[in-house]
């Protein structure tokens, strides 16, 4: 009879997780979840986004494209506990706030943060009504692309990484904005006593140089280590604060030297930094979308561009099959989906939408077949998570010339007026050019470089019904944007 007893355990304990999952299917606690990644580089419009597409469900937005609302065949829209105590919470609430309150524009992202969004639905046939109880929930993972683009530091090592890191910053690109930390990193003596203050300082300049080639005006490609930018909140702790080293032959350091202390840190950023995000949050997303900003770099330039399409390059590689092992173990079991979203399209007339979508397919075509995706689907969309502008027509002379009508950000400016925050104003936002190839041609900069007129506008008024309902956000082509990352799964 003892010899039973285990296994009697083991029956109620078995018996028990069932029992326990069929109550919480009745009290309605079980559903199939979705994990959403939502990136993108500094200022790309994640918050924006994610602020928009809650918005959106929640409120029953007008969403043509995205099938399941559309069709009536979503029950309700709610948000529910996150799954994961330990990550942040996207403070939704705050967001919504700042842009029907007061309309500005949410806090940006500056850490990584998770919502889980729950959708009630009717399943489309008769089969799916029957096997499932039409609940699904969209953990959407919010998190910097900076972060991403430190994949390349796993595979090396402290000196390849200050060897790659000096030749970069004294490069003619960069040799100005560099100037300050070079000048301390060339007087330091790798073999010399390790010394803390020092390390602070090297780290500081270094890190405001990485920021510098972020301006607007420069546009820099982002240089990893990614924290350096994007801290969250590891500010200040030892795994941050190294700085690459100048003057590294082969060999190692001595030990308690300052290379032997900047190469310790190095690592311990990899091992207690970089692999645990991968492992904890990239590995587990079954879903992503890129954000990019595609108006600044057409804005800025040639060289701007050819910057984007590198960092689009470089950020769709990160989930690139086969890459590392360690990419391949753990990312490319469960993304099967990639949307890269060129966002704002409300800068421009809606005759120029189909050409930044364009642009942007042009941008990531090449990123997509290097790195190969089998399996994973990869789809370009140009959109605006919130829509500042409405359309219009201005007569100039006998010509009708397409405006768009929005309230400029104070303080912007165009042809010498500057904006007060307040007034409406009509502004013709010129062509996007008819084939994309004239974007990427060097040179010739009279057929490269577009007119664009380009100010930033304040978030969109909304309108009170006579109910007192307010509105849901609106947006172009967000609808279409869900279809392809969640359509499927509400089937
Ligand atoms: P994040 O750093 O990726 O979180 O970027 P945000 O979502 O905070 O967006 C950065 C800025 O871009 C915002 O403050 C807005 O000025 C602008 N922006 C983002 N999305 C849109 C959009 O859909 N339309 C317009 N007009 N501006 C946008």
């Amino acid at each position: 009879r003892n010899a039973q007893l285990p296994s009697l355990t083991t029956f109620t304990d078995e018996a028990r997780i069932a029992l326990d999952t069929v109550a919480d299917r009745a009290a309605g606690l079980w559903s199939p979840a979705i994990r959403l990644g939502v990136t993108g580089l500094s200022r790309a419009g994640k918050t924006v986004f994610i602020s928009s597409l809650v918005h959106n469900l929640i409120h029953g937005g007008r969403l043509p494209l995205f099938e399941a609302q559309a069709s009536g065949r979503i029950a309700r829209s709610y948000l529910e506990q996150q799954p994961d105590d330990a990550v942040p919470r996207f403070q939704y609430e705050d967001h919504i706030a700042s842009l029907l309150d007061e309309r500005i524009w949410p806090q940006s992202t500056r850490s990584i943060s998770e919502l889980r969004l729950t959708i009630e639905y009717e399943s489309a046939s008769a089969w799916g009504r029957f096997l499932s109880r039409g609940r699904l929930s969209v953990d959407i993972v919010d998190y910097p692309g900076e972060w991403l683009l430190d994949l390349p530091l796993l595979g090396k090592s402290y000196e390849a990484f200050s060897r790659e890191a000096v030749e970069l910053a004294a490069g003619p690109a960069r040799a100005d904005l560099s100037a300050d930390w070079r000048s301390l990193a060339e007087t330091v003596d790798p073999d010399a006593p390790a010394d803390e203050m020092l390390a602070r300082r090297l780290h500081e300049l270094f890190s405001a140089y990485l920021a510098a080639c972020k301006q607007e005006s420069r546009a820099l490609s982002t240089l990893p280590p990614g924290r350096f930018l994007m801290p969250g909140d590891l500010d200040g702790s030892p795994a941050l604060t190294f700085a690459p080293l100048a003057g590294l032959d082969g060999g190692r350091g001595k030990p308690n030297s300052m290379r032997a202390m900047m190469e310790r840190r190095y690592e311990a950023y990899k091992t207690h930094v970089i692999k645990p995000f991968f492992r904890e949050h990239i590995a587990r997303l079954d879903r992503q979308i890129v954000l990019v900003d595609a108006m600044q770099a057409i804005n800025a330039g040639h060289s701007a561009i050819a910057d984007l399409e590198r960092s689009i390059g470089e950020i769709l590689a990160c989930f690139r099959p086969g890459r590392s092992r360690f990419l391949t173990d753990l990312v490319m079991r469960r993304i099967d989906r990639i949307l890269i979203a060129a966002t704002k399209a409300d800068h421009l007339h809606h005759e120029s939408h189909d050409r930044m979508q364009a642009i942007v397919r042009r941008l990531a075509e090449r990123a997509i077949a290097r790195a190969g995706f089998s399996g994973a689907e990869v789809e370009v969309v140009a959109m605006a998570a919130i829509r500042a502008t409405r359309e219009g027509t201005v007569k100039q002379g006998r010509q009708n010339l397409p405006v768009i009508i929005g309230t400029p950000l104070a303080g912007e400016t165009i042809g010498g007026e500057t904006f007060d925050g307040e007034t409406e104003t009509a502004i013709f936002p010129g062509d996007l050019p008819d084939a994309p190839t004239a974007l990427f041609r060097k040179g010739s900069q009279a057929a490269a470089e577009p007119e664009l007129r380009f100010v930033r506008f304040r978030p969109p008024k909304l309108e009170r019904t006579a109910e007192g309902l307010t509105l849901s956000l609106p947006h172009i082509r967000l609808d279409r944007a869900l279809q392809f990352l969640l359509g499927d799964q509400l089937a």
